[in-house]
């Protein structure tokens, strides 16, 4: 099917008339999607990019280093315009912190370490290999880089957000309000306007962009540069054995948020 605006609006035709307008169906018919893409991967491995890049978060280092996770969040939403429209209902995160059990649903039981329960996670994209939000996209306003970084083109975004029901992890959020707008007492939702990065409009869809802007200038994403001398973060080539983050996955005991689904998530937790 042609991707474009009318072809949207067939897709969610045929979506409404096969009665898969719920997020559950709908997801599930993702989760389905994303479980046969999966176990073509094998195959597919053989003609991977030379790159795919990832990254490791190390949460009991967060622990350690109280408000270590908050300046991460705050220097990742400050660089990339990343407004505070001041009430959860409307939230926009592209770094954020949430309990375990809510980010780590199915490695939680009901006997719990109680060290677990309520630990804050640093939560983003996962920027999977096998990423149904860009499956679901009817515009390709997402779309998976040859490196493994999943994108967004807001110009393209037309705002139905299928790829936020299609995506497993709540990592997307929607642009409710006008981000370069001001609250009622005149305060700007953006807190310091970066004129080196665009700022999103009204009806536009956003999430982390592993900092693609800094990657193209040599640089480490900026969550990284500030965790890194903790060694609460790594970041890197997965396929190069060689790299830092393929030897800390080597080394550590990583897991990953709900492998089963087939989505193959690269960011990988040392718990
Ligand atoms: S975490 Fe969600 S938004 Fe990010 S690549 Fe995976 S499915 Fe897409
Ligand atoms: S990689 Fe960049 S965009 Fe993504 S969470 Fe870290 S600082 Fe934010």
């Amino acid at each position: 099917m042609k991707k474009d605006r009318r072809g949207f609006l067939k897709l969610a035709g045929c979506a409404a008339a096969a009665g898969i307008g719920s997020s559950t169906a709908f997801h599930s018919l993702l989760r389905g999607e994303a479980k046969a893409a999966g176990l073509q991967r094998a195959g597919k491995d053989k003609e991977k990019a030379d790159t795919r890049l990832g990254m490791a978060i190390d949460v009991n280092k967060f622990l350690e280093n109280r408000g270590l996770a908050e300046r991460c969040i705050r220097i990742c939403h400050d660089i990339h315009n990343v407004p505070d429209f001041g009430n959860p209902k409307d939230e926009i995160k592209w770094l954020w912190n949430d309990k375990f059990e809510n980010v780590f649903v199915k490695d939680t039981h009901y006997r719990q370490s109680e060290r677990l329960l309520g630990m804050p996670v640093l939560t983003l994209c996962n920027h999977c290999d096998n990423p149904p939000c860009v499956r679901a996209c009817p515009t390709k306003a997402t779309f998976k880089k040859i490196d493994g970084v999943v994108g967004m083109d807001y110009h393209r975004c037309i705002g139905c957000r299928f790829c936020m029901a299609a995506c497993p992890y709540g990592a997307r959020s929607f642009n409710y309000r006008d981000p370069r707008g001001k609250d009622r007492n005149g305060r700007t939702f953006i807190r310091e306007l970066n004129q080196e990065y665009p700022a999103r409009t009204m009806g536009v869809v956003e999430k982390c962009n592993f900092c693609t802007e800094r990657l193209a200038v040599g640089q480490l994403p900026a969550c990284v540069e500030e965790a890194r001398p903790y060694e609460a973060m790594f970041f890197g080539n997965l396929n190069d054995p060689n790299s830092e983050i393929s030897r800390v996955l080597r080394d550590k005991f990583t897991i990953l948020r709900r492998p089963s689904l087939g989505t193959y998530p690269s960011v990988f937790y040392i718990i």
